[in-house]
């Protein structure tokens, strides 16, 4: 990559401001740890934070087009953010921007208009179980540096069924001390946008503290960012005469003329 990695990062950040013990774990919000932790890798330039207060501000065009990758958390007030945010989200990912949806992010607004899934379709239990991730393929960039399984001490779980559409990629499965097991890490393409969605990080625990999970994270910055930012949004195609001459006297088809 010939430039630095721009990256925003949307948390609602309402847990962190109105529970105490969340507060604890998160001082500066789930988005200044993610934050504090991207800025030490050097390939990754202006990190950009947004929450549900002032996304419509933070969010608007211009930020979206100078973005690389969207890193998405949030919970409790999915639909409270803006449907003109969240589809100009959607656009930019078709044109190539990446999109890293954390925990439950798979019921935000953007993720939601790109698989076409429905709400909080899925087992899930808060209590704090341990969480045993398999990384499946090996030889995957989100898996660089990771090793063939490690675990989260306590984070919430989540079980299968999980409403997804088939991932193009299944990179981690999570087994859960409960017993459930979930698709905890995987990927789609839409358009020309990568999208990674990772299970990890309910807010009661220091999930995005640990530094396998934070690996996970940069590696999946890295495999998401487009070679091109600025994705030519007309790309080409319409109704075009043909690339190569043919002449049907010389015994080519006769084209079919319309109109
Ligand atoms: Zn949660």
């Amino acid at each position: 990559m010939d430039r630095k990695i721009n990256v925003s990062i949307y948390n609602e950040f309402l847990h962190e401001t109105t529970v105490e013990t969340v507060r604890a774990i998160y001082p500066r919000g789930i988005h200044g740890t993610i934050k504090g932790f991207l800025e030490e890798d050097e390939a990754i330039g202006t990190i950009r934070c947004a929450t549900l207060q002032d996304h419509r501000e933070t969010l608007g065009q211009a930020v979206l087009d100078d973005t690389d990758v969207m890193i998405w958390w949030g919970h409790m007030r999915h639909h409270e953010v803006d449907d003109k945010v969240a589809a100009a989200v959607v656009k930019r990912v078709i044109n190539g921007m990446g999109l890293i949806a954390l925990h439950s992010a798979h019921a935000s607004k953007p993720f939601q208009m790109l698989l076409g899934t429905d709400t909080y379709n899925l087992r899930w239990r808060e209590a704090g179980e341990k969480v045993r991730l398999w990384t499946i393929i090996k030889n995957h960039p989100i898996a660089r540096g990771l090793g063939e399984t490690f675990v989260v001490p306590h984070d919430e779980t989540y079980g299968e069924p999980f409403g997804i559409p088939q991932p193009d990629e299944q990179i981690f499965i999570s087994w859960f001390q409960g017993g459930e097991v979930f698709r905890s890490g995987c990927t789609w393409r839409r358009g020309e946008g990568r999208i990674f969605y990772l299970q990890n990080g309910h807010e009661t625990f220091p999930v995005y503290h640990q530094k396998e999970i934070q690996r996970v994270i940069a590696n999946a910055v890295k495999w998401a960012c487009p070679i091109l930012r600025d994705c030519p949004r007309d790309r080409g195609g319409g109704n075009v005469p043909p690339l190569e001459p043919y002449s049907p006297e010389n015994g080519d088809f006769t084209p079919v003329t319309t109109g």
